[in-house]
């Protein structure tokens, strides 16, 4: 038996970061940049007004204030998108909108506020002159082309992960398609004789494949491809005919079959088509987890044998299963959030292994507490329902007392809680 430490080693020790592929922008939410981006442009690409009011010379409005306003001659106007044909000299000024090009000759924008515009327009007069209420300094209310990125420049770094303002930043330069590491495609097998597919009625004896359905979407929260293949029942020939499925897999997932029954046939075949890394983890729930890797065709596929118990197939997944598929996606933090809470139960931990239990982490008066969500036993899948963290009893501890100091591993990170 190994600790949860070596056998996240020795699974991560068999996958690598997969290869770039292109894919359109509004797609890559979540993805990994696989290389620099450099700006082919300035953004902005040239400068360009940040208020809507006049653009000016500076020196046109020297002494301005609300007692003694400085008359410009209005000589034109220009909006967002468009290029003033006038060219603004000494005495004069441009009407300009948030966004527009400065005008030849122009160097501060004074914004509409300091102008008297709006008693103008009060007095119904015609709009050929406007007073400036306050000297303007150079450069007022002027974005530099290149401010935000110059061209040339690196805007983004290889191994970025894109969240909604790097999309953005992306959009920005034209950039309609991104170059990103691909999704690994995760093959998902359930194992068991007694297992019925959702679509069909439930026969005596039998219960419906539910971890094809919270593994495959555990696949998927994490940024992998599930790719489904079905039920193998408990025999090797059955088994190998569904794992050789799974050839043009990234990883397999299969789920029951691997502790020490007799029906517990997913071991040999793997020990058949490839070879076992490690079997039996000190880990609760989560034991029976086997690893290897299946030589299918040319390629070699790494395959985690996951325990049948719903709820153990799901926390195994958590510890070994997300960390491998973020580390394929190009992820570099590869561990799950932790908070330090206070237990609200006691859980024994007779047999020394690293106990992961079902928690409701609540906050209160800024600390945060765990509270047993419901029976533990790892077929009661209800209690990951009213799970959001698994309290950590290490190894070496007996246990954990009500008060204690204890870390919580989050399964959904969410501030307010
Ligand atoms: P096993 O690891 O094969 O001994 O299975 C352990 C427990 O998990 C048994 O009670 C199985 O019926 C249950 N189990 C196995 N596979 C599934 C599955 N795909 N969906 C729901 N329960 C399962
Ligand atoms: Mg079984």
């Amino acid at each position: 038996m190994i600790s949860v430490e070596e056998a996240l080693e020795k699974v991560l020790s068999y996958v690598d970061v997969l290869e770039p592929e292109d894919e359109p922008l509004l797609n890559s939410l979540g993805r990994v940049l696989a290389e620099d981006v450099y700006s082919d442009i300035d953004i902005p690409p040239l400068d360009n007004s940040a208020m809507d009011g006049y653009a000016v010379q500076a020196e046109s409005t020297e002494g301005a204030s609300s007692t003694s306003p400085r008359i410009l001659r209005i000589i034109g106007e220009v909006a967002a998108g468009y290029i003033a044909t006038e060219e603004v000299t000494p005495g004069t000024a441009i009407r300009i909108m948030t966004g527009a090009p400065i005008p030849k000759g122009a160097d501060a924008v004074v914004q509409f506020e300091d102008t008297d515009e709006e008693k103008r327009k009060a007095a119904k007069k015609p709009l050929t002159e406007i007073g400036i209420l306050r000297q303007a300094v150079k450069g007022l209310n002027i974005r530099g082309a290149g401010e935000d990125i110059s061209k040339g420049s690196m805007a983004l770094k290889a191994g970025t992960v894109l969240r909604p303002q790097e999309i953005g930043v992306l959009a920005s330069l034209g950039k309609d398609a991104v170059p990103v590491i691909r999704r690994p495609v995760v093959a998902v097998l359930a194992t068991g004789d007694e297992l019925v597919d959702i679509k069909e009625p439930l026969p005596p004896g039998k219960i419906y494949n539910s971890n094809t359905y919270s593994l495959a979407a555990q696949v998927s929260r994490y940024g992998g491809i599930p790719k489904i293949l079905g039920i193998a029942r408990d025999n090797i020939k059955a088994l190998e005919d569904k794992i050789k499925q799974a050839r043009a897999a990234d990883l397999l997932i299969t789920s029951a079959g691997v502790s020490v029954g007799e029906y517990d046939v997913v071991k040999d075949v793997l020990a058949r088509l490839g070879e076992v890394t490690f079997w039996t983890v000190r880990m609760k729930p989560g034991k029976p987890l086997a690893f290897g890797v299946l030589r299918l065709g040319k390629r070699r596929i790494p395959h985690l044998g996951l325990p049948g118990n719903p709820v153990s197939s799901m926390i195994a997944f958590e510890q070994f299963a997300r960390p491998a598929i973020l580390k394929m996606l190009g992820r570099k933090d590869l561990t799950k959030p932790t908070v330090k809470a206070r237990s609200e139960g006691r859980i024994d931990n007779k047999d020394r292994r690293r106990v992961f239990a079902r928690v409701r982490v609540i906050k209160r008066d800024g600390q945060y507490f765990a509270c047993l969500a419901g029976p533990q036993g790892s077929g009661i899948l209800t209690s990951m329902t009213q799970a959001n963290g698994l309290m950590i009893v290490p190894e070496d501890k007996p246990g954990i007392e009500v008060g204690e100091e204890v870390q919580v591993q989050m399964l959904d990170w969410n501030e307010e809680m």
